[in-house]
């Protein structure tokens, strides 16, 4: 036994072998499994709304069918919840939270930031999100509504945010590389830089 491992390397190894030795589960199954979820990134939904924003009838399926969009970007959705695209619009502001857990669209945005696990965010999301937003230096225009809403085991949300002004004929890939993780959350918006 390899001094380094931990007592959940161990479980994890033994479930493993459990679900081989059941026929449940190939090894190969669990590695590709492992390898679609250490390929999400921001840099994957990033795409997604750079394109959105150049291309109309992209926005439109994204809006209708994140899952649809995510998998014409050649981002492996299959297995996972359905994903849902908040877009946010002059009038509102849209606000993602998990209040139960940690729920997150993990092929498109990767593994969760650890405040987004946190109790303080999840609670503070709910109980007062326009004073969350201001420590995160993002103030919402006056008028502008602030809708937030709850990712589950069923469903995952993410925001599609407003294209900032002064990335008029920007290509997509400029475009990916200004959206941040947290604009696709909604705690940040996106600028130009
Ligand atoms: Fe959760």
């Amino acid at each position: 036994m390899n001094i380094l491992e931990t007592p959940s390397d161990r479980l994890l190894e033994a479930v493993r072998s459990l679900l081989a030795a059941k026929g449940h589960l190939t090894t190969d199954e669990i590695a590709e499994r492992i390898r679609i979820t250490d390929g999400g990134s921001p840099a994957q939904g990033a795409r997604m709304v750079a394109r959105a924003w150049t291309d109309p009838d992209y926005k439109a399926l994204m809006l209708r069918d994140g899952t649809m969009a995510a998998e014409a970007m050649a981002i492996p959705m299959r297995g996972l919840p359905p994903l849902g695209v908040l877009e946010d619009t002059e009038a509102v502001h849209n606000l993602v939270v998990c209040t139960l857990c940690s729920c997150y669209p993990r092929a498109v945005l990767g593994y969760p930031p650890f405040w987004f696990k946190s109790a303080a965010y999840r609670a503070r999301a709910v109980r007062d999100p326009r004073g969350l937003l201001g420590e995160w230096g993002t103030v919402l225009p006056v008028g502008q509504k602030l809708r937030v809403v709850d990712s589950t085991a069923d469903y995952r949300w993410m925001v599609l945010p407003r294209r900032p002004a002064g990335t008029e004929g920007w290509s997509a890939e400029q475009l990916a590389a200004i959206v941040r993780e947290g604009d696709m959350i909604g705690v940040t918006i996106p600028t130009a830089g």
